[in-house]
């Protein structure tokens, strides 16, 4: 019976088991296809490692082996890069992704036939072989839309991996004698045996903080209109919550409560279907029509609730103008109809002494009420602000 390596055992088991808990990470989320590009990128780093344990430890492994194993390090850095560009929702162009896999191997096979040193070989490799890995450490640390944590796991473990690569090429540069792979490759090992627990760990994270994002987003968005929810709608009445009450957003915050008049009546003349696509385009004209920084949500069925930071009254009286306007402006088209959509608006004003932003929400209900029962098409302010002359009014065109 052999004598069986007990380091060896125990980190192919170790790294067999991550690849069967990634393995339920993919397979759960199986139409994410940053997944199966870091599913490609951990068994190709699993069996070039167990390759590597094959190569003769002075001396030079066979050019079949050497290519094979150098092959799989490679796809394994390369479909590290991919996924994480892919997880970042950034295109990969499949041309280059092919050019990076062969091109390398094709170098390794003419320097191996034009039979250079093997330690210049090594360095070439370790030096290829540094190039995908700090093009993810770019993909991760340049900007992106949401950020995340895990990623930084992540970027660590391939700067690791990046310096360990190009301190092998210099430890080589600098002494192309040194004896045996064992020590060419020293700094690469040691790092690997760190940098690859991260990286499996990293990659389940950037899955999971995805997901937890996404499902968040999701639970936090209308699904008819995209605006908030109510329920997003919190996030934005905590910040500012937290914000008027120490001054931080400026002295004053408004808010603004639209309603479609007469919404029922489009239902009943031209079907539901219709009525949802008036809703979708009266969002759509409000989103466009708000400042960055505002936040527009679908309050009700046909209510939209409008948070104005930093506003006073008179400037969300002005806002609300101009909101009316973007939305009853052009007549909405919807099923080969015009159909003619008027906007009754209460607002109120939340001061850093006065009503919370929920009671300033119900102050601005209170005055959409009394913009309803004054005929419609119009823009009423709190009474508690402002007295009914400073109500605006303007008849439907
Ligand atoms: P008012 O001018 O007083 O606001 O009258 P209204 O008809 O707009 O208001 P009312 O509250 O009487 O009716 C609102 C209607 O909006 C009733 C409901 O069926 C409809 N509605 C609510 N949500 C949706 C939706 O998502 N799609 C469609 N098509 N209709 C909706
Ligand atoms: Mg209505
Ligand atoms: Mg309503």
């Amino acid at each position: 019976m052999h004598m069986i390596d007990d380091a060896l055992l125990t980190a192919t088991l170790s790294r067999a088991a991550f690849l069967l808990v990634f393995l339920t990470v993919v397979l759960s989320q199986p139409s994410e296809r940053f997944l199966w590009h870091w599913l490609a990128a951990l068994i190709g780093s699993s069996l070039g490692a167990a390759l590597m344990t094959q190569f003769p430890a002075s001396g030079e492994p066979s050019l079949t082996l050497s290519l094979i194993t150098y092959f799989l390090f490679m796809l394994s850095l390369v479909c590290s890069w991919s996924g994480v560009r892919l997880f970042y929702r950034r295109r990969i162009d499949p041309r280059l992704l092919g050019a990076m896999l062969t091109l390398p191997l094709l170098l390794f096979a003419v320097l191996d036939l034009c039979q250079v040193a093997l330690n210049y070989r090594r360095l070439v490799i370790a030096l290829v072989c540094t190039l995908p890995a700090c093009l993810t450490v770019f993909e991760i640390v340049r900007p992106a839309s949401a950020r995340l944590f895990s990623p930084i796991v992540v970027a660590l473990a391939f700067t690791a991996y990046a310096v360990a690569l190009v301190g092998t090429a210099v430890a080589l540069a600098l002494d192309l004698t040194l004896p045996t792979l064992e020590a060419v490759n020293y700094p690469s090992f040691a790092v690997d045996r760190v940098a690859s627990i991260l990286v499996y760990f990293g990659y389940i994270a950037m899955a999971g903080e995805r997901a937890n994002r996404a499902l968040r987003q999701q639970a936090e968005t209308d699904q008819l209109t995209g605006l908030a929810n109510r329920h997003g709608a919190q996030r934005a009445l905590d910040r500012l919550e937290a914000a008027r009450t120490t001054g931080a957003e400026g002295t004053r915050s408004a808010v603004l409560l639209a309603d479609i008049d007469h919404f029922k009546r489009i239902n009943d003349t031209y079907g539901h279907e219709v009525g949802d696509s008036v809703i979708v385009t009266v969002a759509a004209r409000l989103r466009g029509a708000i400042r960055d920084g505002d936040v527009a949500v679908r309050w009700g069925g046909e209510e939209f609730l409008v948070l104005l930071p930093g506003t006073d009254i008179a400037a969300a009286q002005a806002i609300a103008e101009r909101l009316r306007d973007a939305v009853i402006c052009t007549p909405l088209h919807a099923a080969g109809h015009d159909i003619p959509v008027t906007l009754s608006i209460g607002i109120a004003e939340a001061s850093p002494e006065g009503e919370t932003l929920s009671a300033t929400i119900v102050s601005a209900d209170r005055a959409l009420y009394r913009a309803k029962r004054k005929g419609r098409d119009r823009i009423c302010v709190d009474a508690a602000e402002q007295s009914d002359s400073a109500m605006l009014t303007r008849p439907m065109s």
